[in-house]
C-alpha cells in the first residue's frame, strides 16, 4: 500500500456472497442492493461484479443512482424507490428503470411526465411507517394505477414493501407484516391489476424466513459479506468484502502515566508505544467507537485508546517493533488478525451498515 488509506474491496468475495444468498432463495430472482454507492463500496465495480455473479436486478434508493447505472454501462432491471415531489421521471424511464409510487400523487406525477408507458412498482406501507402507500394512501394509489394504467401511461410490473424486525425473526412484526403484505396483493388483484413481482425481504429475511422470499429478495448488507445483526442464525457463510487500512504516521514510546487524545479519556497504565494512524471521523471512522474498537499491526490486535479525532486515532502498540510507515488493519475478513466490521459496530454502539456507508473522505478504494 503506498496511500495514507485504503479500502480494499475484494470483488471475489462478494461475487460469491450474492451466488450464495441467490442459491439461499431459490424460487426467487434477487436484487443486489447497490444504493449509497454499494454501501461504501463504490458503485459501478461493484454492480458490474453483481451481473457477472447472476444478480437478475439492481437495486438503489434514487434515481440518481439509477441514472449512475446506466452512466457506467448497466443495462439489465433497475428499480429504484425513493424520491421527493417535483422529479422529472421521463430520462429514467427512457433509461428503462423501473421505479416505485408509494402515493397516488407519486404515481400521476409519473404517468404525467412521460412520454411512454412507465414501469412502475407500487409500494405498500406494511408496518416500518416509512415510504410507502398507508391507510387510506393505498386504495387511492391502487385507483390512480388502474386508471393511468387504462390511459396506457404506466404499467404495473411489482407490489412491495420492506420490514422494520427482520433482524429479529421472532419479532411479532414479522408475521404481521406478512399477512398485511398479502393482504395487499389481493388488494391490487381486486383493483383489477396483475401484481406482478411481489417482493418483501432484505437480507435478514432472505437469510431466516423464506416464507417471505416470493418472487424476487432484495438483499444489500449481506452481499457486502457483513451479518445484518448479531446473532441470526443462519447457513450462508458471508466473507467479508472490504478490508480497511492505514499506516502507521508516527510511533513513539511514553511512559506509564501519559494521558492520550482529546480530553485525556485513558492514560497509559506501563510504559508503552503509541503509534499514530492517520485516519478519523473526517474519513468516517466513528468517533462513538472511540477507546472500545481494536486494530492489527504484524498480525497482532491492539487497542484503541483515546479519543479518536478529525483525522487521527493512536493505537496502544504496547511492546509491538513497529515503525512508521506499517501497515494498520482496522477491519476486515481478519486475514491479518483484524476485527470485523461488525466489530467496530459493536464499539460505537451501531450496525455494520453505518461502519462501511460512511467512509470517505482521504481513504483511496481500490479492487481484487
Ligand atoms: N430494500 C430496501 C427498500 C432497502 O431500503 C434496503 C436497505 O436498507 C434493502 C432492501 C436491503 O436491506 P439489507 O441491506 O438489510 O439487505
Amino acid at each position: 500500500m503506498t496511500v495514507q488509506a485504503e479500502a480494499v474491496v475484494d470483488l471475489d468475495a462478494y461475487r460469491s456472497n450474492v451466488a450464495d444468498l441467490a442459491a439461499a432463495a431459490p424460487g426467487a430472482a434477487f436484487m443486489a442492493v447497490v444504493k449509497a454507492d454499494a454501501y461504501g463500496h463504490g458503485l459501478a465495480p461493484v454492480a458490474r461484479a453483481a451481473r457477472d455473479a447472476g444478480a437478475d436486478w439492481l437495486g438503489v434508493a434514487t434515481p440518481d443512482e439509477a441514472l449512475a447505472l446506466r452512466a457506467a454501462g448497466d443495462v439489465g432491471p433497475v428499480l429504484c424507490w425513493l424520491s421527493a415531489p417535483g422529479r422529472d421521471w421521463a430520462p429514467l424511464v427512457e433509461a428503462g428503470v423501473e421505479v416505485t409510487a408509494s402515493s397516488a400523487q407519486q404515481l400521476e406525477e409519473i404517468a404525467g411526465s412521460v412520454r411512454g408507458r412507465a414501469r412502475v412498482q407500487l409500494k405498500v406501507d406494511t408496518g416500518l411507517a416509512r415510504n410507502g402507500a398507508f391507510g387510506a394512501q393505498w386504495p387511492e394509489l391502487l385507483a390512480a394505477a388502474a386508471r393511468a394504467q387504462a390511459a396506457g401511461r404506466v404499467e404495473v410490473t411489482g407490489v412491495w414493501s420492506h420490514l422494520a424486525c427482520a433482524d429479529e425473526p421472532a419479532h411479532p412484526a414479522n408475521d404481521a407484516q406478512e399477512q398485511r403484505f398479502a393482504q395487499a396483493v389481493e388488494e391490487v388483484r381486486a383493483a383489477g391489476l396483475d401484481p406482478g413481482l411481489r417482493h418483501l425481504a432484505n437480507s435478514a429475511a432472505l437469510l431466516t424466513r423464506s416464507s417471505v422470499h416470493l418472487d424476487l429478495v432484495r438483499a444489500g448488507i449481506a452481499t457486502y459479506g457483513i451479518a445484518p445483526g448479531p446473532g441470526l442464525d443462519h447457513d450462508v457463510d458471508l466473507r467479508a468484502v472490504m478490508t480497511l487500512r492505514g499506516r502507521l504516521a508516527g510511533v513513539k514510546d511514553v511512559p506509564a502515566g501519559t494521558a492520550v487524545s482529546y480530553g485525556h479519556t485513558w492514560t497509559t497504565e506501563r510504559d508503552t508505544r503509541l503509534g499514530l494512524v492517520p485516519l478519523g471521523y473526517a474519513e468516517g471512522i466513528l468517533r462513538a467507537a472511540s477507546g472500545r474498537a481494536q486494530v492489527a499491526v504484524a498480525g497482532r490486535r491492539v487497542p484503541q485508546v483515546g479519543r479518536i479525532c478529525m483525522d487521527q486515532l493512536v493505537v496502544d502498540l504496547g511492546d509491538l517493533p513497529a515503525r512508521p510507515g506499517d501497515v494498520v488493519t482496522l477491519f476486515g475478513p481478519g486475514d491479518e488478525g483484524e476485527p470485523a466490521a461488525e466489530d467496530w459496530a459493536d464499539a460505537a454502539g451501531t450496525i455494520g451498515y453505518e461502519v462501511v456507508t460512511r467512509l470517505g473522505g482521504r481513504i483511496e478504494r481500490s479492487y481484487r
